[in-house]
């Protein structure tokens, strides 16, 4: 990121909100849970899988948690009720990872009986740093009870091989990411390069080991990289799944469909899509360029 677009990132946050969220568009369904069912259908039509995310996190507030859940919920009977082929994402700060781990865990393991009734997959998304060690912890609770849940690591932590060592023996189902959140360097990788060898080698450990693996990415050298492990260690396209997020490099998540692969799309929705939209934008400073020059053009 040059100087000029970091000062355009850090201008961001002063922008006014309908500005940002006139951008934001691209990124997340809508406010409801509607969105985001119209938003699977049309992807499901043309062959696309979803994974649906109700926006938050970092709660602090024991009542916040509960209504975070309760939207979870939700999303698992729309996902039935409209034979959406879809799965569900959740954020463990959004329901009380920071408050009381038993608090988060029983919310957890609500969700998880529900959508096991449903025969629905939940993916736990992973957060900062901060949040690691008990993301896992959680997660390997629930997976001696449900065999519906899954773990995501980032590829940026220096931790996240010996992870995988640790998380393949008990079979988990995993996504593999850069990782978004900025970490300090005595624990995360910072070179582009160095996370992109992180990944294809972490990689490689899910892959051997027959472990499930969604491959989140949008980075082209990971995905060659990547179609390259599947062909030399002879995976069925049923033992992987390529994942991106709405709104980004449409045109190659089409390519990869047409390749062969299977394709799972996360589909964000809600009113709490600031902070959310915030972490896109810099994942793409052209974007920050772009709303900074709709505040000076007023949109035109
Ligand atoms: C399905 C999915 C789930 C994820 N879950 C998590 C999670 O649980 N925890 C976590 O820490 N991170 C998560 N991430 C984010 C991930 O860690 C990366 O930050 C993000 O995917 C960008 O990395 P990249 O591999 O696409 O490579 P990049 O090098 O960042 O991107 C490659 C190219 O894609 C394009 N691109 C990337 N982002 C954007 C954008 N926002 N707008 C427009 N174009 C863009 C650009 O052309 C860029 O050159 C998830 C990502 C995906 C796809």
């Amino acid at each position: 990121m040059n100087i000029f677009n970091k000062i355009l990132v850090g201008t961001l946050l002063l922008v006014p909100k309908p500005v940002v969220r006139k951008f934001a568009n691209r990124y997340i369904a809508g406010d409801k849970l509607e969105d985001a069912v119209e938003v699977s259908k049309k992807l499901n039509d043309k062959g696309i899988m979803g994974t649906i995310d109700v926006l938050g996190e970092d709660v602090f507030s024991e009542d916040d948690a509960s209504r975070a859940k309760l939207s979870c919920l939700s999303v698992l009977e729309a996902i039935d009720k409209h034979k959406l082929n879809a799965n569900q994402s959740v954020k463990l700060t959004s329901l009380g990872l920071k408050i009381d781990l038993d608090f988060c865990l029983n919310n957890l393991t609500e969700i998880l009986t529900a959508a096991k009734s449903y025969n629905i997959f939940v993916r736990i998304d992973m957060e900062d740093s901060s949040c690691t060690d008990d993301t896992i912890k959680l997660f390997e609770q629930s997976h001696e009870k449900f065999n519906n849940c899954g773990i995501v690591l980032q590829s940026y932590l220096r931790r996240s091989f010996a992870d995988t060592e640790k998380l393949i023996k008990i079979g988990a189902n995993f996504r593999l990411c850069k990782g978004i959140y900025i970490e300090p360097e005595e624990i995360a990788f910072k070179d582009k390069q160095e996370i992109r060898n992180s990944f294809l080698r972490i990689l490689k450990l899910m892959l051997e080991n027959n472990a499930y693996v969604g491959i989140a990415t949008h980075d082209d050298y990971l995905i060659d990289g990547s179609y390259r492990l599947i062909s030399e260690l002879k995976k069925s396209s049923d033992q992987y799944e390529f994942q991106m997020l709405l709104g980004v490099r449409e045109s190659l998540r089409d390519k990869i469909l047409k390749d062969g692969h299977r394709m799972r799309v996360y589909i964000p929705f809600g009113t709490h899509w600031y902070q959310y939209s915030i972490r896109r934008f810099k994942e793409n400073p052209q974007m920050a360029g772009y709303v900074m020059k709709s505040i000076f053009t007023g949109g035109k």
